[in-house]
């Protein structure tokens, strides 16, 4: 099993179990957060660093952000657009495509978040034909997957193991696109909901997979870790 996006940063101050998982990628939100991503990956080979900038940090700089570059970062992000009451829609649309430049000069996936903002998203994603990555718990609706560009992988989260609507969603998305993520601390799955969410329990929301899917657990695991790897070209 492989969790594709989990936040690890001294800010959440977790302590994890890995012995289940090939490997872990760490999502950032912020220039602080990509750089605890880099000290916490130095310990342990199966944590794999992102850097980033979301969209609620837009006083970071993807300038200073660059700096953190090495040959260990293994995506940018997440980054993208949540367009809530209040924000600014212009310098997150900045912030974002500079980051967008950054995944294609070093040639790493981005990790995108989108909140109420799905046509924006695929609006600036779909300009960059080189432009790889993954629409990070991707709430889009079963109408819009067609919508979203080839190169971009569908990540789906715990929440699928308490929304039903989601089911629908994930039954439409191509097998050979979607991956898994905890987003621990957050969106924990059924039967640990209300508690602070752990990788290890991404096994839930394979398992609601296979169901959905109507296959074993083996095969389940075998065909979304195989995107897993494709996706940020790990082979552990
Ligand atoms: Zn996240």
């Amino acid at each position: 099993m492989i969790d594709t996006h989990a936040h690890l940063s001294s800010r959440f101050n977790q302590e994890v179990d890995l012995s289940k998982l090939d490997w872990l990628v760490l999502s950032a939100s912020s220039l602080t957060d990509s750089k605890d991503n880099l000290e916490i990956a130095k310990n342990n080979l199966k944590l794999k660093p992102a850097i980033g900038i979301h969209p609620q940090e837009i006083n970071d700089s993807v300038e200073e952000l660059e700096k953190l570059m090495t040959k260990e970062v293994v995506a940018i992000g997440e980054c993208g657009l949540e367009f809530t009451p209040g924000v600014d829609k212009i310098a997150q649309e900045n912030i974002f495509r500079k980051q967008i430049e950054l995944a294609l000069k070093y040639q790493k996936p981005l990790i995108v978040h989108s909140r109420e903002a799905s046509e924006e998203t695929i609006k600036i994603i779909s300009e960059y034909p080189n432009l790889r990555g993954v629409i990070h718990c991707y709430t889009g609706g079963k109408k819009r997957i067609a919508k979203i560009p080839e190169q971009f992988y569908f990540g789906i989260d715990g929440n699928i193991t308490y929304e039903v609507g989601l089911e629908e969603v994930v039954r439409n998305i191509p097998k050979n696109r979607l991956v898994l993520e905890t987003d621990t601390p957050f969106l924990t799955p059924v039967p640990h909901r209300g508690e602070t969410n752990k990788p290890e329990w991404i096994e839930f929301t394979y398992q609601k997979v296979a169901e959905i899917w109507n296959l074993d657990f083996k095969e389940t695991e075998k065909i979304i870790d195989e995107n897993a790897r494709r996706l940020f070209k790990i082979y552990l």
